[in-house]
């Protein structure tokens, strides 16, 4: 058995690469800075890109999504992974999970990649601060703005 002291991301999740998570929830908000990444990425301008890849959400901005409703950088993989937004990033790492470890549970049941069997709320914890932190840390390096989906 794993514990909290060694336990590292990939003892709790490995992504199955199913996409479920790039499919609906609500959007995944990108800003001014996420959008300058992908259209480097993708060598296009920030409008092109906020043209053909986004759309409006209330007062915020978040990638636009397919008739399918998966993201449109969806192609059975992600297909601007090098950059694409912080919450994509730490999906399932996320602060909701420090706030309340219950959540892995809940998070887990449409997520196939997160593992339950075995795994303590310790371990839970544990492994998020550390995930956490170094997203942050990596963040410090390329500066990036937050943003607030649980998403892959
Ligand atoms: S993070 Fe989870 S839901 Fe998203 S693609 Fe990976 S296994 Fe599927
Ligand atoms: S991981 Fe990629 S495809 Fe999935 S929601 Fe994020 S940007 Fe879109």
């Amino acid at each position: 058995m794993t514990s909290e002291n060694r336990a590292s991301g990939t003892d709790i999740f490995e992504c199955e690469n199913c996409g479920t998570c790039c499919k609906g929830f609500g959007g995944t908000y990108v800003s001014d800075e996420h959008i300058k990444e992908i259209a480097a990425f993708l060598g296009t301008d920030p409008e092109t890109v906020r043209k053909r890849y986004t759309e409006a959400a209330g007062n915020k901005t978040v990638l636009a999504q397919k008739p399918d409703g998966y993201c449109v950088f969806w192609d059975k993989h992600c297909t601007i992974h090098p950059v694409k937004p912080r919450m994509c990033r730490a999906w399932p790492f996320i602060e909701t999970v420090l706030r309340a470890p219950e959540n892995w549970r809940i998070m887990a049941g449409s997520c196939p990649g997160m593992k339950t069997t075995g795994i303590t709320t310790q371990i839970v914890t544990a492994c998020v601060e550390r995930e956490l932190g170094r997203l942050n840390r990596h963040n410090a390096i390329l500066p990036e703005a937050p943003s607030t989906k649980g998403s892959a």
